[in-house]
């Protein structure tokens, strides 16, 4: 039977073990593969989830205009759905992220705003005050704030974590996400710790983000801070959604063996997906002494390898970077 439009495609994507890649781990590894989502990404999930609970809530009224500040993906569910739905939407983003990213969500009909990555939150000039700004100005808008909304993990809790529970017959034993607003490390672990409190959930961090030291001292170190490459993962301040207590470690990973993973997963797995996946991967190599070979890792691939084309998979970028040798 058919779809009646595009948003009933989300969903119910693909679980793959992985081969060639982690053939040195002594755990099979399964990739849950979310670029099979319309969007390309997971966060079209969360994008829908977000909009019919705020229009079941009366915030989100017919004709009106949805504003956020998005790194990308969370604004192409959004841009879908607010086609299929009749809305308008408007985008802040920063200069740090990849051009296809931006070109995408203007090709679904956004406008967006590009703002500096380099000032802190509260400059006026950041994505997030921009993007409060225009909610302030502009009648009949809502801001979903994907940071501290409750539907964005509700949807992980809902689909993404009943998914995996079932495609592994129930037998994972560990989580490894990349974690930004957290919703998908908080929806997918709440739901897999209330089936099973011995599965591990672990988090992938970036250096210059606040979380692994928050976690483990309790301390927000502003001193943690500092600008990185790696996309849609690590945060600036303590997102709502992150929630601490299911996260039982997180694996900071730099930004050269991020890209140089995300470029091994193509190329030994045929598997073409974004940054935070190879950030993810590369964590987990990290962690692979804590592995025994009884165990089922689940590492969640967040979005597809064609947002990068100009940064990890360019040659040229990642040598302008150093990350790449020059026999490579
Ligand atoms: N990877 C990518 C590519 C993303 O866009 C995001 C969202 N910022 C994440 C990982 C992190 O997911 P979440 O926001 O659910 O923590």
């Amino acid at each position: 039977m058919w779809k009646k439009n595009i948003l009933e495609t989300i969903g119910n994507t693909p679980m793959v073990q992985l081969n060639q890649l982690v053939s040195h781990l002594p755990a099979t590894v399964l990739a849950k593969i979310e670029t099979f989502n319309p969007g390309n990404s997971i966060k079209d999930r969360m994008a829908l989830k977000m909009i019919e609970n705020a229009e079941k809530d009366g915030l989100l009224k017919p004709g009106g205009t949805i504003i956020e500040g998005t790194s990308g993906n969370t604004g192409m569910g959004l841009a879908m759905a607010a086609i299929i739905k009749g809305y308008k939407c408007i985008f802040t983003t920063t200069d740090k992220q990849s051009k296809e990213k931006v070109d995408v969500l203007r090709a679904l009909g956004a406008e967006v705003i590009v703002c500096p990555t380099d000032v802190d939150p509260e400059d006026p000039r950041s994505y997030y005050s921009v993007s409060s700004r225009l909610e302030n100005e502009t009648p009949n808008s809502w801001k979903p704030n994907q940071y501290d909304n409750p539907s964005n993990p509700q949807a992980h809790y809902e689909t993404t974590g009943p998914e995996i529970f079932e495609q592994t017959g129930g037998k994972i034993t560990h989580l490894v996400v990349g974690v930004g607003t957290g919703g998908a490390i908080s929806g997918i672990g709440k739901y897999l710790k209330n089936k099973n409190p011995n599965i591990k959930i672990w988090g992938v961090d970036t250096y210059g983000s606040v979380f692994k030291k928050y976690k483990e001292t309790g301390l927000f170190d502003k001193d943690e801070i500092y600008p990185y490459v790696t996309e849609g993962i690590g945060e600036d301040f303590l997102p709502a959604n992150v929630d601490f207590t299911i996260i039982d470690h997180f694996e900071k990973v730099t930004d050269k063996d991020a890209a140089l993973m995300t470029r091994e997963i193509s190329r030994k797995e045929g598997i073409f997906v974004g940054n935070s996946s190879g950030a993810v991967m590369a964590g987990l190599m990290q962690m692979s002494d804590s592995l025994t070979q009884n165990d089922l890792v689940v590492a969640i691939f967040h979005d597809h390898g064609s947002r990068y084309l100009g940064k990890m998979f360019n040659d040229d970028w990642m040598r302008m970077k150093g990350y790449l040798n020059e026999e490579v």
